[in-house]
């Protein structure tokens, strides 16, 4: 496989779950999809990925996305008026890695808890939460929650905690929604069905562009009536597509092929964990390596990340710098297990030897 410009070959690909590129079969399933103008929702394969996503989700209907982005941002757009806010925790994609989408597009505000790992509980979001302080206080419109929780490391959200705040949202008329672009992972993790979490929310995004290996594209779920209103706003937002079947035809494949095998990273990206943390003390947190994404606490090995991830690179196994003291690591489709085998024993040797 060829590596970004400037060096070798890459023989691990922990970069990131997005990097998968489609197979034969799912290239031979988007040749020959059935295709129209989806801005005029003629396009069967479109129309037919959207309703099963929403039926797996237990909504009404679906709108069919070019990125994650766009599907959260609709959901956004949807709950929250101009002048209100969204409430999230700090590592949230949406607060984070959207590039202030939701101030720019929406005009809003957001709040912040802070959260260990990631981790969802009803009573930072209920304990943030502002309602009814007249023209004094910014309302709150939106609960985010984020599952599984990406720069969290892949944790997975608790249900219990889910319904905990959805009761009281309900009470007090906030909307809740939930950025799944991974939840496919939670969903095989815990072995909860994709429609118990999908049935706590107002909205749901999901990406078939991370784990499940589709080259484009989300869907966001909820109400027919929040379905038309997104779907105006999408064309609004740049995101009417035409013949975009053969995108949907890519991720109709994945939801068939590829979400039971999602298990299969699971497992690797543990059986590294392990290994990692045998040979360096405190550098992997295994209670926290719920699903397919691991992180590495390389400063207490002895290195800066961007060393680390440096030294990797050198030696084939493409890794990313998460942050203070932190390297993410995420199994996906295209890392198989002699993958993971080169993958182990660079990283370990590299945790063995610090600079
Ligand atoms: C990747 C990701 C998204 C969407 O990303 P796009 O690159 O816009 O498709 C949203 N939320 C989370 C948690 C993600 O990891």
């Amino acid at each position: 496989m060829p590596g970004p410009s400037g060096v070798g070959a890459i023989r691990a690909d922990l970069l990131s779950d997005t990097v998968t590129r489609p197979g034969v079969a799912m290239r031979e399933a988007m040749a020959f999809a059935e295709v129209g103008d989806d801005v005029f929702g003629e396009d069967p394969t479109v129309r037919s990925l959207e309703e099963r996503v929403a039926d797996l989700l237990g909504h009404e209907a679906g709108l069919f996305t070019p990125s994650g982005s766009m599907a959260n941002q609709l959901g956004v757009r949807l709950h929250v008026r101009p002048g209100e806010e969204l409430i999230g925790d700090s590592l949230a994609h949406v607060v984070r890695a959207e590039l202030g989408a939701a101030a720019v597009l929406s005009g809003i505000s957001s709040r912040t808890w802070i959260s260990e790992r990631g981790r969802f509980r009803a009573d930072d979001a209920a304990a943030l939460m502002v309602t009814g302080a007249g023209p004094y206080q910014v309302g709150t419109a939106l609960v985010l929650v984020e599952n599984t929780h990406n720069f969290g490391g892949g944790t997975v959200q608790s249900l219990g905690e889910i319904r905990q705040v959805r009761a009281v949202t309900r009470e007090r008329g906030v909307a809740m929604h939930l950025d799944g672009a991974r939840l496919w992972n939670a969903h095989v993790a815990s072995g909860v069905p994709l429609r118990d979490y999908g049935r706590e929310f107002d909205t749901v995004s999901v990406c078939l562009s991370k784990g499940l290996g589709a080259p484009v594209g989300s869907v966001l779920v909820g109400s027919a009536a929040h379905m038309a209103e997104a779907r105006i706003w999408r064309k609004r937002f740049g995101g009417g597509m035409r013949q975009a079947g053969m995108l949907a035809a890519a991720g109709l494949w994945a939801l068939e092929h590829h979400i039971d095998r999602l298990a299969v990273d699971h497992a690797r990206a543990r059986r590294a964990a392990k290994a990692l943390a045998e040979v360096a003390a405190g550098t992997v947190d295994l209670d926290a390596v719920e699903t397919n994404i691991v992180m590495v606490d390389v400063v207490a090995a002895g290195w800066l990340p961007a060393g680390y991830v440096a030294a990797a690179l050198d030696r084939g196994v493409r890794t990313y710098a998460a942050g203070p003291g932190r390297v993410r690591l995420v199994w996906h489709l295209d890392v198989d297990d002699e993958a993971t085998d080169h993958a182990i024993d660079v990283l370990a040797e590299l945790l063995r030897t610090p600079r």
